[in-house]
C-alpha cells in the first residue's frame, strides 16, 4: 500500500531532500531526534525489512552504500547511528522501508 513516502517520491508533498537518484531518495526527518536525522528510502515500494528477499540483495547493498555517502556529505565525522525499525515491535510507523541516519550527538545504548 502506498504511504506518505510514496507521495514524497512523487513530489505530491514537500520534503527537504538531501539526495536523489533513480533508485532512492533521502530527506530530512520531519520530527528529528538528533541534529542530523535523515531517512533513506528505496523508490520501490517495500513494506519493511521483513519483506526483503534475495531479489532485493543488490538494492539493499546499494542503499547502505548511499547511507555512507550521505553521512560523509553531512560531515558526520564522529559517527552516526543507522536504524531500520521493522514492523510493530520494531517501532515502525511508516510502512515503506526506510533507513534512519542519526548523528550530530552522542547516541546511547540500549535504545528504548
Ligand atoms: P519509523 O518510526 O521508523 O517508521 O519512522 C518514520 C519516520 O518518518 C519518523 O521518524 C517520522 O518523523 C518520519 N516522517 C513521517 N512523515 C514524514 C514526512 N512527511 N517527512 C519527513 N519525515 C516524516
Amino acid at each position: 500500500m502506498p504511504t506518505i513516502f510514496t507521495k514524497i517520491i512523487n513530489k505530491e508533498i514537500p520534503a527537504d531532500i538531501v539526495y536523489e537518484d533513480e533508485k532512492c531518495l533521502a530527506f530530512k526527518d520531519i520530527n528529528p531526534q538528533a541534529p542530523v536525522h535523515i531517512l533513506v528510502i528505496p523508490k520501490t515500494e517495500i513494506r519493511s525489512l521483513a519483506d526483503i528477499t534475495p531479489e532485493h540483495q543488490e538494492l539493499m547493498g546499494y542503499l547502505l552504500c548511499k547511507v555512507t555517502e550521505i553521512a560523509k556529505a553531512q560531515n558526520l565525522k564522529e559517527g552516526y547511528r543507522v536504524i531500520i525499525n521493522t514492523e510493530s515491535h520494531g517501532g515502525q510507523t511508516v510502512y515503506h522501508l526506510h533507513i534512519h541516519i542519526m548523528g550530530g550527538r552522542q547516541m546511547n545504548w540500549p535504545p528504548g
